[in-house]
């Protein structure tokens, strides 16, 4: 580290697509804000993600409940789930958690406080892209669940409409005429498709988070690359190291995903986060083959979606050590799925199948607010299947929070002392 000292209102720690939306948020308001990051923004979880923009997701992923299906899942044979068995004993207590906040009428109150949310992130995402000059790496026109029988569909459309239509969802359904016309490239002899139609695809996630870290930089901020786990109390305030030198604030926030524990847990707070890790490949599609829209394989379990680089096939969760090496289970479990969805995806781009970590709690809802017991201190992490969609909303949330405005709506549900 460089003798040099530099001093700013807020430090940031983790520069994924949260953190820096927090920091352009503050930067906004007029707070000098320093984000640190021990490698490049965007460069984690932020990176490879289906890049979609939910706003149908008011329900999130919940526990399994019902006998059959945590049989099935048990077996750790099916394609959009795989553990490592060694896992087991350190999920006991997130999952225990996880399964008593899935039981139906907690889970409806938890879909409520999520929908709050939920129901901003496109306009939050198009406020940012507007201004970071990136509306052109944002597709609207939704994205589509691609279903093999009429059965399935018929349940899907029933669900959309009763559970989704109350949270202002929209969506239209597709016959398999209707899905063939959208989506010529899938295979003949599918029954259709349910489309969310208000979602928003990003064709590049990694540089929709370094256009809003541009933006922030001209807005005034600054970027360090540092390590988060030297954060610590100064004075009044708070201290962190960067290569660059010491960056001292009275205010700091851990934005740090799947890593955030590592530097809360020192200072007293052990939320009981775990991961869902996930994988992706880029396949070249075959002539002029390609998707219009991203569509997810409703019987197993993974996502296509057109990028900049090719098809993104993402994969389902992955229950692993956050940091342990790769084990691509799923991708080689759904890759010949993906081939029978789509007979022209062609042949494998990257040389070695991409992985992120999804930071996920219990109660399924984001941490965010001030950190207990720890004066000057913020969190916000946690947010599992929809750190994407959600970043730039809660970066809002967060910084009129920290500055003294009117929250838009109340935070209190995703408060920090509820673990
Ligand atoms: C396969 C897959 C598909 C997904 N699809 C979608 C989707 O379509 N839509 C959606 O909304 N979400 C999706 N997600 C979820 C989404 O990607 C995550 O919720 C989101 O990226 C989390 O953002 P984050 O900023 O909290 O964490 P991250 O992006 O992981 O950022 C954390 C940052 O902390 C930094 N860091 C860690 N440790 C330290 C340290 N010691 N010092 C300094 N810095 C540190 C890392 O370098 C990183 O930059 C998907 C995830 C996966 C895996």
């Amino acid at each position: 580290m460089a003798d040099s000292h530099e001093e700013a209102d807020v430090v940031v720690v983790g520069g994924g697509i949260v953190g820096v939306s927090i920091a352009v948020h503050l930067q906004m308001r007029g707070r000098q804000t320093v984000l640190l990051d021990r490698q490049g923004p965007g460069e984690a979880t932020s990176f490879g993600n289906a890049g979609l923009i939910q706003r149908e997701a008011v329900y999130p992923h919940l526990f399994p409940r019902n006998l059959g299906d945590l049989l099935r899942y048990a077996g750790n044979r099916t394609p959009d789930s795989y553990y490592h068995p060694t896992m087991l004993p350190r999920l006991m207590r997130p999952f225990l958690g996880y399964w008593y906040h899935s039981a139906p009428d907690r889970y409806l109150a938890i879909a409520r406080n999520y929908a709050r949310l939920i129901a901003h992130c496109v306009e939050d995402h198009m406020t940012l892209a507007e201004a970071a000059d990136a509306r052109r790496l944002l597709r609207p026109g939704g994205w589509t669940m691609a279903h093999e029988t009429e059965t399935s569909l018929a349940a899907a459309v029933a669900t959309a409409e009763t559970a989704w239509r109350d949270f202002g969802v929209e969506y239209r359904a597709l016959d398999a005429a209707a899905l063939a016309q959208e989506e010529p490239h899938l295979r003949p002899g599918l029954a259709g498709g349910l489309q969310w139609t208000q979602p928003v695809a990003v064709i590049d996630p990694h540089a929709l988070t370094l256009a809003y870290t541009r933006l922030f930089e001209r807005l005034g901020g600054r970027v360090r690359i540092g390590d988060a786990r030297t954060l610590a109390r100064s004075g009044a305030g708070w201290q962190v190291a960067a290569e660059e030198g010491a960056v001292t604030a009275e205010q700091a926030v851990v934005a740090l995903g799947a890593w955030s524990p590592v530097v809360t847990k020192p200072l007293g707070y052990d939320p009981p986060i775990f991961v869902k890790r996930g994988y992706h490949m880029h396949y070249k599609p075959d002539g002029n083959a390609g998707l219009n829209h991203a569509v997810f394989d409703v019987a197993n379990g993974y996502m296509l979606a057109p990028m900049r680089r090719g098809i993104r096939l993402t994969t389902g969760a992955e229950f692993a050590h956050r940091d342990a090496p790769p084990t691509p289970v799923q991708l080689g479990r759904v890759e010949p799925a993906a081939r029978r969805l789509m007979p022209s995806l062609g042949t494998r781009v990257d040389p070695a199948p991409w992985v992120g970590a999804r930071p996920c709690t219990p109660d399924m809802l984001p941490i965010i607010g001030a950190a207990p017991g720890q004066p000057g201190l913020w969190y916000d992490f946690g947010h599992g299947h929809q750190g994407l969609t959600l970043g730039p909303t809660t970066g809002r949330l967060l910084a009129a929070m920290m500055t003294g405005d009117v929250p838009f709506t109340d935070p209190s549900a995703y408060r920090p002392e509820r673990f």
